[in-house]
């Protein structure tokens, strides 16, 4: 995720950021090592995906403005207010795909932090806030097709210690311990168990199971991030292949029993687990609600389904250098 320009015909073609009120060269959007976000992680961020549509030519941006309402609500909560609004931040974020003109995937990174640059203060009311916006090309999140999972030592984040329904800087040194634990230890990714040894979610996904005929998905209060693919999968599940949802609590040794298990997220869109704990999940290959579901994911996020077209943004790109 270091790439500065991106190629149009051929060409190098320069990458913007949104720094600080306006579009300037990715390498000029920089910070100073006094900023508070950086010391303590005081900042809420989304990750977004732009999908690209090689026959249409055309990026189709996936929920946009779900991400940037999650995002505000993430402000609220570390006390900072931003100058613009939904509808603004979704306008900058078409404006900056569309002149960065990456044709391939692409991952977009809005960062509203604590700009201030003041070290020792905790005190979220007087820390100024800023907000940065980048785009970078973004292929295979998890690196595979489907997922040999463990279960991780280390538990996932309670509400009464910080607040699990946004996404906070802060908040993911739990999921980077925990990938990284797994990925040492030759896993693809970690299921995370919350505080009493129910099951909240992957690193940075969430996650459904198969079982008896019904999709199941860990309650909001066993404490997953309330993912939008999450809502997404839940939404198609119900209204496209008629099965009935389930959110509720879900015990470890379920999971070695289900007839399929998978994660969701906008990076790792839909993707299998095969195996957990090295036992095979039912015949340890991806199951047919699975194959299903992710079938029709992959249609909707590249725009290819009329349907759901109203849940892409789509951007067309300035293929003259900017
Ligand atoms: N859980 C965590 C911890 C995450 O970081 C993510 C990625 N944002 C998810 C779940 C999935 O959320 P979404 O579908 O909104 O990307």
């Amino acid at each position: 995720m270091t790439n500065r320009t991106a190629s149009v015909n051929g060409a190098p073609h320069p990458q913007f950021a949104f720094f600080r009120g306006e579009m300037v060269p990715l390498e000029d959007a920089r910070v100073s090592v006094m900023t508070h976000a950086l010391h303590y992680g005081t900042a809420v961020f989304e990750g977004i995906r732009g999908n690209w549509n090689v026959e249409q030519e055309k990026m189709y941006i996936f929920r946009l403005r779900e991400h940037y309402e999650r995002l505000m609500q993430g402000c609220r909560m570390l006390m900072m207010e931003l100058p613009y609004t939904v509808d603004d931040l979704c306008r900058i974020t078409v404006e900056l795909v569309e002149r960065n003109a990456n044709r391939s995937d692409i991952y977009i990174r809005p960062l509203a932090y604590k700009g201030a640059e003041m070290v020792a203060n905790l005190k979220l009311h007087e820390l100024s806030s800023d907000f940065t916006l980048i785009v970078v090309p973004f292929g295979n999140y998890l690196g595979t097709e489907n997922l040999r999972c463990c279960t991780s030592s280390w538990r996932r984040l309670e509400d009464q210690m910080t607040p699990t329904q946004i996404k906070t800087s802060a908040n993911y040194l739990n999921s980077i311990l925990a990938k990284t634990e797994a990925v040492l230890a030759g896993f693809d990714e970690a299921i995370l168990l919350n505080q009493d040894g129910h099951v909240s979610e992957g690193s940075g996904e969430n996650l459904f199971m198969m079982r008896k005929g019904k999709l199941i998905t860990p309650v909001l209060e066993d404490n997953p991030l309330p993912g939008i693919t999450r809502e997404t999968v839940m939404e198609l599940a119900q209204e496209d292949l008629g099965l009935e949802v389930v959110e509720r609590r879900i015990d470890r040794s379920e999971l070695y029993l289900a007839d399929e298990v998978f994660l969701s997220g906008t990076a790792a869109h839909l993707t299998p687990v095969i195996s957990l704990d090295s036992r095979p999940i039912a015949d340890g290959e991806p199951g047919p609600v699975s194959t299903a579901l992710k079938r029709m994911y992959f249609d909707i996020v590249f725009g290819r389904n009329p349907k759901y077209l109203h849940w892409c943004t789509a951007a067309v790109l300035n293929l003259v250098a900017a």
